[in-house]
């Protein structure tokens, strides 16, 4: 029975909000130094978007989570693209399509001090073209006398022109109205129910790992013309992919199809793809050149699919290409370097040789069923009783806190909160998770613990 003073399914709500349910996404578009940044900024009330002097500088977060007026979106920054690779022109009509394909809607910031450009002007075209909602930000109005010129802006055809001081604030509340109006309450992709549609797969992992290599390989002849299939979105940047006998929705391929050779700057474009994808996708599969030792951009891209809470395969790539002392150290390294993983299921392939290419399917299929396991509430409270009582939490102080019940609150991933008499420490957190694994499988998901203290 549960304790009272805890409305469960009040709860239950509060942690879902709180995790990685859909959220649409928001581009922030513009040329460079008209100010997309400082309005990021704005947008999601805190300095964490760094306004970086250098542009091109590998930033290690591209999207950020915003609220306004209790309505949660995602933000993303394109401000640190690499111009001086790329050209200014090519730069932000990069930024323009990739925010298109992956937003649901679209700010575009121009400095209103320097009037519309033809840089301006090209964009406005490739956002007419997509369709997606477009918000127009006249940015640098520092004052009244700056609205003229945000007036003029009504020329570039996108409808009224937000006048806003980004840096000040002025104007912002209006401009995120809009925005709010802009966006549609779930993403387009909604996560839904599974409704039957093909399940929606991310391939991600650094440049050169093999991403494209393996589509291809998995693509082979028997990819399916979108259309065909019916009930499935068109989205022209995912491919379904037929495989063990199932469709798959493998989201945003385009983005790995078409590939991008840039050397400062790929980095941050390819982290920009990764968001993109997880955001779109249920079950990621992380790619990983086994033939390499394990980098920071590995890491950083495991960590990105874990923080998004999606499920999980890991994929060796390249192993045609291992020998004996190669093999060997990559052993150290997973027990190394992918502790933070290890529940997810490995499978060592090979993109040119097809090796292994049918363990994909069974590892991608226990991912996606330990990210929707559901604990019921009698046998999660056994098991917590049990658990408690043979390994009581360390006296700290004098007290002791004591774990009064559990309720799993959500799947997909699956997240867990706990009401406690007091703090539970992270070691202890920890060993409740490591002992839910071993009891539940939760195999290839990420699984959230919190806890709630009863005062
Ligand atoms: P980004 O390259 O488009 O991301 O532009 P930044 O956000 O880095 O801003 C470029 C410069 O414009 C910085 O020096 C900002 O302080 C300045 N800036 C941004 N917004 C405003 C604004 O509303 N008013 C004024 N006066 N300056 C701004
Ligand atoms: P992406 O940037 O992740 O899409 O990587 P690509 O698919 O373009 O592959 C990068 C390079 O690695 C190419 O030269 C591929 O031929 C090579 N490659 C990909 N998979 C394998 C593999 O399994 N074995 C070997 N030996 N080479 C591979």
């Amino acid at each position: 029975a549960a304790e009272e003073g805890f409305d469960l399914e009040e709860v239950a709500g509060d942690v879902a909000a709180a995790g990685h349910g859909p959220l649409p996404v928001l581009a922030v578009v513009g040329r460079p130094n008209v100010g997309k940044s400082t309005l990021v900024n704005r947008i999601i009330g805190r300095r964490e978007a760094v306004v970086e002097d250098r542009p091109g500088v590998t930033r290690d977060r591209v999207t950020y989570e915003a609220n306004w007026n209790g309505r949660r979106f995602k933000v993303v920054d394109t401000g640190g693209w690499e111009q001086d690779v790329l050209g200014i022109e090519a730069s932000v009509a990069a930024q323009a399509e990739f925010a298109i394909e992956a937003a649901d809607a679209v700010v575009l910031v121009v400095d209103s001090k320097v009037g519309a450009t033809d840089t301006d002007e090209a964009v406005v075209k490739l956002l007419r073209r997509a369709g997606k909602p477009v918000v127009l930000c006249a940015n640098k109005v520092d004052g009244p006398s700056g609205e003229a010129d945000a007036a003029v802006l009504w020329s570039l055809g996108l409808g009224e022109p937000y006048p806003v001081s980004s840096l000040h604030g002025r104007g912002t509340g209006d401009l995120l109205d809009a925005i709010l109006e802009a966006l549609p309450e779930a993403p387009a992709q909604s996560f839904g129910e599974p409704a039957g549609g093909p399940r929606r797969v991310a391939l991600i992992g650094r440049p050169n790992v093999g991403k494209s290599s393996l589509l291809n390989k998995v693509a082979g002849e028997e990819r399916v013309v979108v259309n065909e299939l019916a009930g499935t979105t068109r989205d022209p940047v995912d491919e379904l992919i037929q495989l063990g006998g199932e469709t798959w929705k493998f989201v945003d391929t385009a983005g790995i199809r078409r590939r991008v050779h840039l050397q400062e700057g790929a980095d941050y474009y390819a982290s920009l793809r990764t968001a993109a994808a997880l955001e779109k996708a249920e079950v990621a599969v992380i790619l990983i050149d086994a033939s390499e030792t394990l980098s920071v951009q590995d890491t950083r891209i495991i960590s990105m699919a874990v923080d998004a809470g999606r499920a999980c395969v890991i994929a060796y790539n390249k192993w045609d290409l291992l020998d004996e002392e190669r093999r060997y150290y990559l052993e150290r390294e997973i027990e190394r370097d992918l502790v933070q993983v290890q529940w997810a299921p490995r499978v060592n392939v090979s993109a040119t040789t097809g090796r292994h290419m049918e363990k994909l399917v069974p590892a991608i299929e226990t991912a996606l069923a330990g990210w929707e396991t559901r604990v019921p509430t009698g046998r999660l409270n056994g098991f917590l009783g049990e658990l408690v009582a043979a390994h009581p939490h360390p006296i700290r102080g004098g007290k002791q806190p004591r774990i009064l019940f559990g309720t799993q609150a959500g799947t997909r991933p699956p997240r867990f909160v706990l009401f406690a008499t007091g703090f539970l420490e992270a070691g202890y957190r920890r060993f409740i998770e490591r002992r839910l694994r071993e009891e539940f499988g939760f195999e290839g998901t990420p699984v959230q613990v919190s806890v709630r203290v009863r005062e």
